[in-house]
C-alpha cells in the first residue's frame, strides 16, 4: 500500500522539478528576447546579421547555469531516486553539472531514457495498489 505521505512527496519532488525548467526556460526566453531584439536593431541599420557569430552565442547561453552562471559541466554519474520505499540507482547518467553552485541538470533525451529505465524497471514489476477509501478518509 503506497501511503499518502509517500505520494505527497513524489508530487512535491515532480512540482520542483517542473519549478526548475521553468527557471531555466524563463532564462532562455530572456536571452532569446535580447538576440531578436539585436537582429532586429541590425536590420534597422542596414547591417547583415552574423549568423554564424549567433550561433556561438546560442551555445554558450545553453552551456551557463540557469541559476548562478557557472560553467556547466557533462558528467556522467549515478542517478538514484527512491519510489515506494526502495531505493533505484541507474549508472552512468549524463548530467550537466555546475562547476559554481554545484546544480544538476539532466537534458530532455537523458529525463527520456530515465522515463523509459523506470518504467522497464519499476513501474512494470510494481503493483499499484491505492484503496480509494484510505485516499479519501485522511
Ligand atoms: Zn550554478
Amino acid at each position: 500500500m503506497i501511503k499518502i505521505e509517500e505520494l505527497l512527496r513524489q508530487v512535491i519532488a515532480e512540482l520542483q522539478e517542473i519549478k526548475q525548467g521553468q527557471v531555466r526556460l524563463e532564462k532562455t526566453q530572456r536571452n532569446m528576447a535580447k538576440d531578436i531584439k539585436a537582429i532586429k536593431d541590425y536590420q534597422r541599420k542596414g547591417q547583415d546579421v552574423d549568423i554564424e557569430r549567433l550561433k556561438e552565442r546560442v551555445k554558450k547561453i545553453m552551456e551557463k547555469c540557469v541559476i548562478c552562471d557557472g560553467i556547466i559541466e557533462i558528467k556522467n554519474l549515478d542517478f538514484t531516486f527512491s519510489f515506494d520505499r526502495k531505493k533505484y540507482t541507474i549508472p552512468n547518467i549524463r548530467h550537466e553539472v555546475c562547476s559554481q553552485c554545484g546544480e544538476k541538470f539532466i537534458d530532455e533525451e537523458t529525463s527520456k531514457f530515465i522515463d523509459k529505465w523506470t518504467e522497464e524497471n519499476v513501474y512494470k514489476n510494481h503493483k499499484f495498489n491505492i484503496n480509494i477509501n484510505d485516499v479519501i478518509s485522511k
